[in-house]
């Protein structure tokens, strides 16, 4: 507590205190207490502002407060919020005829938060195993990969390989088979089980720490899953929607997953959406009864998410996000930097690794990339994410090269 006490003012104390004493303390946020955002800066609640960083781990790539998104969101406020799926609203028809044309697929399943999503595909899969491939029932298998993140529900920490997300909450679920990431032998190998549904994947590992795999791995991790009748979900929850410089992390190889999986940047940071895409032959598979949620799919949902992808095409970010994460990370290695030992990415999906016998490090350069302007977050213990709501511009990120220059210089 001494760090949030050395770097906080007693405003933004009070708040960090207050939270502290009646909210869980299951995250380890950075002592800042921020009131107002707008496309790549945030502000504190002393009037300091910040380039945002993180972009709430990619929910934001529109921009904080998009006008346009917020405009939607307000106006579908008042006028209809949520129906539940007991019965139709005027707006889920036209959402999911949007979504389902934006992506090529013939259905979506709308869910809320990200990990809802997982789970959905998850499902999905195992249904398909046994109404489709004839797989003995409670059998089916879903392939996993190492450090892989996707949430922290009990069933998908069941196949974490991350002991904070993992210890003392078992006993896990059973049915599935973790394999290392970007290692198509082994990928091969676990194909050859005939009870294997699905090969769950995140194009790039974000939470991880930006582990961008081989050039060709995902095009042939999803031609071992074609030939051995298994499909391919991509959790494109974070790599989604132009943050690695295509609209999904996966257009990179050319590969369209049997599900899609999306959240985050699909509401521009508004509201928790998560879509799961599928052809009829799988998303057919679940009947009604059988899943739901009830706010997926509401009307204030369907109006933010049509807006948040327009926004996203319009503004042409998975274009810009291309070039400017090419310029970034450019500018981060022409630093060449002692205590920077890598400098890793795709668009503005990006990560440097610290290089320093300080294992606090990586949090301390936060504390001081704070203190000069700049959010970004540590993530497992000496990596920090760069990635900036993908509306930024070449000079705003020149000032940032400026600043995390002059940051690492105050690391002893
Ligand atoms: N999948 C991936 C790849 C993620 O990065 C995340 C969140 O960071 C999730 C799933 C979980 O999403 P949520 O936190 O909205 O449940």
């Amino acid at each position: 507590m001494s760090l949030v006490e050395a770097t906080s003012s007693s405003k933004a104390q009070q708040f960090i205190d207050q939270e502290l004493q009646y909210s869980a303390h299951n995250y380890h946020p950075l002592p800042v207490v921020l009131e107002r955002g707008q496309g790549v800066y945030l502000w504190d609640v002393d009037g300091k502002r910040y380039y945002d960083f993180l972009s709430g781990y990619s929910a934001v790539n529109q921009g904080h407060c998009h006008p346009r998104i917020v405009g939607a969101l307000v106006e579908q406020a008042q006028k209809l919020t949520l129906t539940s799926r007991a019965f139709h609203s005027d707006q889920l028809g036209e959402y999911a005829q949007y979504i389902t044309g934006y992506f090529g697929y013939d259905k979506v399943l709308p869910m809320n938060s990200g990990v809802e999503a997982v789970e959905t595909a998850l499902k999905l899969a195992r249904r398909w195993g046994y109404d489709k491939k004839g797989i003995a029932a409670n059998r089916a298998k879903i392939v996993t990969v190492t450090g892989n993140f996707h949430g922290r529900t009990l069933n998908v920490v069941s196949f974490s390989t991350d002991p904070s997300s993992r210890d003392g909450f078992g006993p896990f679920m059973p049915g599935y088979e973790v394999i290392p990431y970007n290692d198509l032998t082994a990928l091969k190998t676990a194909l050859e089980d005939p009870n294997i549904a699905g090969f769950l994947v995140e194009p790039i590992q974000g939470e991880a720490g930006v582990y961008v795999p081989d050039e060709g791995y995902l095009a042939k991790a999803y031609a071992l899953c074609q030939q051995a009748n298994v499909l391919f979900i991509g959790d494109e929850i974070q790599t989604g929607l132009a943050r690695t410089g295509k609209m999904l992390a996966c257009d990179h190889e050319g590969v369209r997953p049997d599900i899609l999986i999306l959240g985050k940047a699909l509401s521009g940071g508004t509201l928790p959406i998560s879509a799961v895409l599928a052809d009829d032959d799988v998303m057919l598979c679940i009947r009604p009864g059988e899943h739901g949620s009830t706010y997926g799919g509401n009307p204030l949902a369907c109006k933010v998410a049509i807006a948040s992808l327009e926004v996203i095409k319009e503004e042409k970010l998975a274009e810009r996000s291309a070039e400017l994460g090419e310029y970034f990370r450019d500018g981060l290695r022409a630093l060449n930097h002692p205590h920077i030992k890598e400098v890793r990415g795709k668009g503005l999906l990006n990560a440097i690794v610290i290089d320093h016998e300080n294992p606090e490090a990586a949090w301390e350069l936060c504390l001081v990339l704070k203190d000069h302007g700049l959010l970004a977050k540590p993530t497992h213990g000496d990596k920090i994410r760069f990635a900036p709501p993908l509306v930024v511009s070449r000079e705003q990120l020149d000032e940032c090269i400026g600043i995390i220059e002059a940051s690492l210089e105050t690391l002893k």
